[in-house]
């Protein structure tokens, strides 16, 4: 089927690690597809990404008001990076103030186009009530998650069960979901735990329920157990389409304008530095470590002899906007005394991500292992160092340290105690020519290979990713085929 100038209405919730993989995909269907994209959020996220859309690219960007005060949030907050973590969640329920005026937006845009109906509504999981929206116009509706299948089946099977409550051990399996082995309590983030935002995670889910369908930005071919259960357990299509990632370059300016400063000098700094010679360092743009983690993680960098890149934001407890006070959790003249050698390179609050695990002189990559960093760092053949600290993270590592083989664990949690020596022996398992170490970047080579296959688009080849996006497109075209047959 032709899917040139269909319309398609995007809507990601406000977090970075969903707003840039939905302005992806819209630039993927975009580009790709010949597709005509809507891509709506909130005011000040607009005014972030609209310097991130390639020159060429006619996405249009629409506001929906929101005003985070209102919610008992800061002024101006509008985007999870902008918020110190325990107001997350606050920001999540705050989100679902926003369906009036999406449900405006929709209606308006159907009316400027004579009535013309978009081929179908990508919303994002936490949005699920999009859903009744679409319907209401006999829309097709899909909602994308930026994660992998695997991760968000535990991650939905213990916010749903609970079981580390009827269970006296620290470790259990998920009846509905044993493929994932045993897990263990500290592998759970800190509101599933305490089951603060299960309501939030109940409420989520029964808004997904009417949903068509799903799309994940994951290779079947890495992820098949945890789509099993998704198709099972909704008893809808779940589309594999992935990696989508931004062309490096993009993702830099989706941040902030001093990212686009940042590029240079990275690029430079890491042009001076031999080939898989640098560790990069980050945990996202939502989560940070404690003041005695950032401590410990930087006497370990300096042990370790490696040439590093960090990104460092704040330490939990501070002012996530502020700038970064040194003696606090930082040893002594560490900034300048890496600085002085060449040897680490410390970016404050946010990094050319994409371009710096896409430089040759990148080894290895030690991160909280949110999925969009996953993807970034496997794409390129990098090798992980997990440090999960929130959400499905903790079985992101376990998929890729258990399964596929490509990351060691190194901590977990943004408060537990680490010790410098111990973060020093995985640096040096990982980027020493270690058996293990080999291992791993002959995985992360192999894993490459495996997601360059799944999104090849060739005439006498089509990855298993791009016929995925054919089958949603297809699903979301034969809807609107059905609707104007029925009488
Ligand atoms: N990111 C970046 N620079 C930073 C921090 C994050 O470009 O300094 C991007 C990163 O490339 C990824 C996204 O922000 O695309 C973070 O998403 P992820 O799923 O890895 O983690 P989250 O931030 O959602 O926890």
């Amino acid at each position: 089927m032709d899917q040139r100038k269909e319309n398609i209405v995007m809507f990601p919730f406000m977090a970075q690690g969903h707003i840039i993989p939905f302005l992806a995909l819209a630039i993927e269907l975009e580009q790709k597809r010949g597709c005509t994209i809507t891509f709506a959020s909130t005011p000040l996220n607009i005014k972030r990404i609209q310097p991130s859309l390639p020159p060429n690219s006619s996405i249009q960007l629409l506001e929906i008001p929101f005003r985070s005060s209102d919610h008992g949030l800061p002024p101006d907050c509008e985007n999870t990076h902008d918020l110190p973590y325990h107001l997350i969640l606050k920001l999540v329920e705050a989100s679902r103030s926003l369906k009036p005026s999406f449900h405006k937006l929709v209606n308006d845009l159907v009316r400027k186009q004579h009535g013309q109906l978009p081929l179908c509504i990508i919303s994002d999981s936490f949005f699920g009530w999009c859903a009744d929206i679409a319907h209401e116009l006999g829309v097709f509706h899909a909602i994308f998650f930026p994660f992998c299948a695997f991760s968000t089946a535990c991650y939905y099977s213990i916010g749903m069960s609970l079981p580390h409550r009827n269970n006296d051990s620290k470790e259990f399996v998920l009846t509905d979901f044993p493929q994932a082995s045993r897990i263990h309590v500290t592998q759970m983030s800190e509101n599933l735990q305490g089951a603060h935002g299960t309501e939030t995670l109940r409420k989520v889910v029964q808004d997904c329920l009417s949903i068509d369908g799903a799309l994940f930005n994951s290779m079947g071919e890495l992820d098949e157990a945890g789509l099993t259960f998704f198709q099972k357990t909704f008893g809808k299509p779940f589309w594999p389409i992935g990696p989508i990632l931004l062309p490096p370059g993009t993702g830099s300016r989706a941040g902030n304008e001093a990212a686009i400063k940042a590029a240079e000098v990275c690029r430079n700094w890491l042009d001076t530095k031999p080939p898989n010679s640098v560790l990069y360092v980050s945990f996202g743009s939502q989560n940070t470590v404690s003041a005695s983690q950032m401590m410990h993680l930087a006497f370990a960098l300096e042990a370790s002899g490696k040439n590093f890149i960090w990104v460092v934001r704040p330490p939990t407890g501070f002012d996530i906007n502020s700038e970064l006070k040194g003696k606090e959790c930082l040893p002594e003249g560490f900034e300048d005394r890496n600085k002085a050698s060449g040897r680490g390179l410390l970016v404050h609050h946010w990094a050319p991500q994409m371009e710096i695990l896409s430089h040759k002189s990148t080894s290895a990559f030690l991160s909280h292992c949110g999925w969009n960093s996953v993807l970034e760092g496997l794409s390129y053949g990098v090798p992980l160092i997990g440090w999960p600290m929130a959400s499905e993270q903790f079985y992101n590592v376990k998929l890729l340290e258990e399964e596929i083989g490509v990351c060691v664990e190194v901590a977990r949690g943004r408060v537990s105690e680490v010790k410098s020596e111990d973060i020093v022996a995985k640096i040096d398992l990982v980027m020493n020519d270690t058996e293990k170490g080999k291992e791993m970047r002959k995985r992360a080579c192999e894993v490459r290979n495996i997601i360059n296959n799944s999104i090849a688009d060739k005439e006498e080849f089509k990855g298993a990713s791009v016929k995925a996006m054919d089958d949603f497109l297809n699903a979301a075209m034969l809807m609107r085929e059905d609707a104007k047959r029925a009488p």
